[in-house]
């Protein structure tokens, strides 16, 4: 490339950013980050019956979440002057008029517009079928056809680079182009994604919005490594860290044909990047969600150390595909307000274990806080169970419950050096007092 690109992600801001839009940016901030470019973000706004500052705030929070930094911000309701003045010089010039209070753009007939597309090759419009069209409303506002085309000339954009849908406005904006003598960008329209059932894809086919899969669990790095192969591909690799997207990305391998949204894939790439991540890392993001969720309050969230959070994630990230069932699973090491399951406290909080229960409390209560490690814990365990004549399938069960409230999880023994003496012994208290209630009732 001859000089370092210029590419925009401009989103309208309507609602919430959805999976097709982000998959946009991300192209956009792969070219220029590999070619040492400029990414630009560039809201319009320009319909403002539509247009809303949540949605605005919404898209770079949701930009931000996946790690798609822009060099450089404009709002188009601030570039008023601009397109004023570029549309003044189209009606002095007599290649716009004004009808019933609008301006419209006087397209030359006959002509033809040809399309000249990096990824579809040229595509040719006759002017026949392109209708004058409106750059500037009765009540001032602009086109998107042609803020659009104005922006990108004035801002240098080297590389147009967007959703398939604009394909047919782009003989528009060259019209704009050419009537204003401004240079052209490239093209590259990108290809459609579409269903599993391949048709376009719609809010029924499940979340289609990036807070919405980052809200059932999904994490940015899997969410970014799914949408890149949303019409790129590198030989039949799958897995790519950002750094090795950025690398290996060029616009000559995105595909022509239309990209099949799979959320089995999705939910794959996710369980691999639980699997494969820092569990500290992955602790802060596990701390936002059980906050975002209301899991816990934000001052509990807040409170958990960040050891505990990664180890939570060590202990469940083999068994969990989202952090929605991780949070779930390890929701008793996060919280001291355990949700008891209702069978396993009849069948396990019953009065014959009561003294069991007991002398093992006295046991570890006599524990340094230091020897709550699983195999030191087990040890001691053991050995009380030893010396009362009992074995520990007795206990385990009785314990779990105490424990966690559930009668499925990790080891009994890591379970307790995650959850540290003195909360242990709380549980375990809690647990006696289970067995004593059952009794009296
Ligand atoms: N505002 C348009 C959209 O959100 C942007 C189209 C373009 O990139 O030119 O679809």
């Amino acid at each position: 490339m001859k000089m370092a690109p210029r590419v925009r992600f401009a989103p309208s801001p309507t609602g919430a950013l959805h999976v097709g839009g982000a998959r946009t940016a991300l192209f956009n901030w792969l070219f220029a980050r590999h070619h040492g470019g400029t990414f630009i973000l560039r809201i319009e706004d320009t319909d403002r019956s539509r247009s809303t500052e949540e949605s605005i705030e919404e898209i770079k929070a949701a930009l931000r979440w996946l790690g798609l930094d822009w060099d450089e911000y404009y709002r188009e309701t601030e570039r008023f002057p601009l397109y004023q003045e570029a549309a003044e010089r189209l009606l002095a010039q007599g290649k716009a008029y004004e009808r019933e209070g609008a301006w419209w753009f006087r397209v030359p007939r006959p002509g033809t517009t040809v399309v000249h597309d990096l990824l579809l090759g040229d595509v040719a419009y006759d002017h026949g079928l392109i209708k004058d069209f409106v750059i500037r409303r009765s009540d001032g506002s602009f086109t998107y056809n042609f803020a659009c085309a104005v922006d990108d000339a004035d801002l240098g954009i080297t590389h147009v680079i967007r959703a398939n849908e604009h394909l047919n406005n782009t003989p528009r904006q060259i019209l704009v182009y050419q009537a204003l003598e401004l240079e052209m960008p490239e093209f590259a329209h990108l290809p459609m994604v579409l269903s599993k059932e391949r048709t376009k894809l719609s809010k029924r086919h499940g979340a289609t919005s990036v807070f919405e899969y980052r809200d059932r669990g999904i994490l940015p790095e899997a969410l970014i490594n799914f949408l890149v192969r949303l019409g790129w591909s590198c030989g039949d690799r799958e897995i790519f860290s950002k750094e090795e997207m950025v690398a290996l990305f060029d616009l000559k391998d995105v595909n022509v044909s239309a990209a099949v949204f799979d959320e089995e894939k999705l939910l794959w790439l996710n369980q691999h990047y639980l699997k494969a991540g820092d569990p500290e890392r992955l602790g802060e993001l596990l701390r936002e969600f059980l906050m975002r969720q209301g899991i816990v309050s934000e001052e509990e969230a807040e409170a958990i150390p960040k050891a505990k959070l990664a180890k939570a994630i060590e202990l469940f990230r083999e068994r969990s595909e989202t952090l929605v069932e991780l949070a779930e699973k390890a929701r008793f090491i996060l919280s001291d307000r355990l949700e008891y399951d209702p069978k396993g406290v009849e069948r396990f909080l019953t009065p014959e274990k009561g003294p069991l229960l007991e002398g093992l409390l006295e046991e570890l209560a006599g524990l340094d806080e230091s020897e709550f490690t699983a195999p030191r814990l087990e040890e001691a365990t053991r050995a009380y169970l030893a010396r009362a004549g009992h074995q520990l399938k007795e206990i385990a069960q009785t314990c779990r419950v105490a424990l966690t409230g559930k009668t499925e999880g990790p080891g009994l023994f890591e379970t307790m050096e995650v959850l540290e003496k003195a909360e242990v012994l709380t549980r375990l208290r809690r647990g006696l007092e289970l067995i004593r209630q059952g009794q009296g009732a």
